[in-house]
């Protein structure tokens, strides 16, 4: 049998045309597929607007910028998360505060972050960055309560959860980042994500000036739209090339102290056409994960992520299926024995060296620790076969009796 990877891209042919196409045509960046990507992911999201960036990180980078992160500033995240997460507050120079996960959903947990609020000054701490991990979406109604009562930015970090949605309290359902509660969200096309573009990223918000400013971030700061010149032609008329009384065509302003995260042509051309299947690539994901619960929910050995949003209506997006056993390593070990590659996440961001610089400590989170102690995500994509998933199971099963 192949090896079998926890997470893995699927190419087809139509995605192998939308590429090479592209490679034949005028643009190979900041082409007409950017804005087509764009906008597809912005109605598939149900959000006002997308930019596409480089990548996942570039675009948390980018969001902590539009949300004017500057040093010093305290923002809000959870341990259980890719670095990335708070490592975007750290390019501003802002203050990475963590707080412990929710053991049952192993989600940033509402209630300390609310505790850790409660316990400073009001205008301590100017934002959160919460994750839709694993593929969970978080309530972000509830989220965007506890923001408002101290006046704090919300970036989701989507980047597991492309498709997830949950029913607010008014019974509508909200596709986690449409931007109706959270302020701006972000997403990464890195292979193992459910759109693969080779890498790339995308921001998505309901707000026009968030928007119009991560357009000029994402290249450089600076803008060819003549609307949004700070220079008047009265300034301008003192230079050279200036004085006719017209911007001329090659005029241009760099207003902010951007960067070059821009996403190439042929990468959106891949991601859009992906896109056209992220439907059905969900609905094999869930499905995927119906036979994991079939084959561990009465398991005493084994202990699933716990959905709490049941009650109301919500869908997972299962960018990971995660299980905790009490031998992780010896399940793990296993697993490769037989050609199985299993992985964790995550090991503690506040546990990882750069952090513990920061002040961190074991114990600082409990359950955040003791979760990544019997963490491991099961493969979880849609290629996976009916019969390689069986065969996962089976020896998850061995593993567990022959203790
Ligand atoms: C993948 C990922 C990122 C970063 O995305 P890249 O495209 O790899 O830079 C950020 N946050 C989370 C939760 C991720 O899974």
């Amino acid at each position: 049998m192949k090896p079998i990877p926890y997470g893995k891209q699927e190419i087809t042919a139509s995605d192998i045309q939308a590429v090479t196409s592209v490679l034949t045509s005028d643009y190979l960046t900041q082409g007409p597929n950017i804005k087509a990507f764009e906008d597809a992911f912005a109605a598939y999201i149900g959000a006002r607007y997308a930019v596409a960036v480089s990548n996942g990180t570039a675009a948390l980078h980018l969001a902590a910028m539009a949300v004017d992160v500057k040093p010093g500033d305290k923002v809000i995240t959870t341990p259980i998360t890719f670095a990335a997460s708070a490592n975007c507050v750290r390019y501003c120079g802002g203050e990475v505060v963590f707080a412990d996960i929710d053991p049952n959903t192993y989600l940033l947990d509402i209630n300390k972050v609310r505790a850790l609020l409660e316990q400073h000054p009001q205008n301590t701490f100017k934002g959160i960055i919460p994750v839709d991990f694993a593929g969970y979406p978080v309530d972000m109604e509830a989220f965007r309560k506890l923001a408002d009562e101290y006046g704090l930015w919300i970036i989701e970090d989507a980047c597991h959860a492309p498709g997830a949605w949950f029913t607010d309290s008014k019974g509508v359902k909200q596709i986690a980042g449409n931007g109706v509660y959270a302020d701006l969200a972000i997403y990464s096309f890195h292979p193992v994500k459910h759109i693969a573009a080779g890498e790339g990223g995308m921001i998505t918000t309901n707000d026009e000036k968030l928007y119009k400013k991560l357009l000029t971030l994402r290249t450089h700061g600076i803008t060819r739209n003549q609307d949004d010149f700070s220079n008047t032609l009265a300034v301008a008329a003192g230079i050279p090339g200036l004085e006719t009384g017209a911007f001329p065509g090659w005029y241009m302003e760099m207003q902010d102290l951007g960067f070059n995260y821009r996403l190439t042509d042929f990468q959106a051309a891949l991601g859009l056409s992906q896109l056209q299947r992220a439907d059905e690539g969900l609905a094999r994901r869930i499905a995927i994960a119906r036979a994991y619960d079939e084959a561990f929910q009465h398991n005493s050995n084994v202990e699933i992520q716990q959905l709490q949003l049941k009650s109301r209506g919500f869908e997972h997006a299962y960018h990971l299926y995660v299980i905790k056993v009490a031998d992780r390593l010896g399940l793990y070990n296993y697993l490769r024995e037989n050609n199985i590659y299993a992985q964790v996440h995550y090991f503690p961001t506040h546990l990882m060296p750069y952090y513990r610089e920061q002040g961190w400590n074991p114990g600082d989170f409990p359950l955040a620790e003791a979760y990544y102690g019997q963490c491991l995500s099961l493969p979880m994509y849609p290629a996976l076969t009916t019969a390689e998933q069986q065969f996962v199971i089976d020896k998850i099963n061995q593993f567990l009796i022959s203790r």
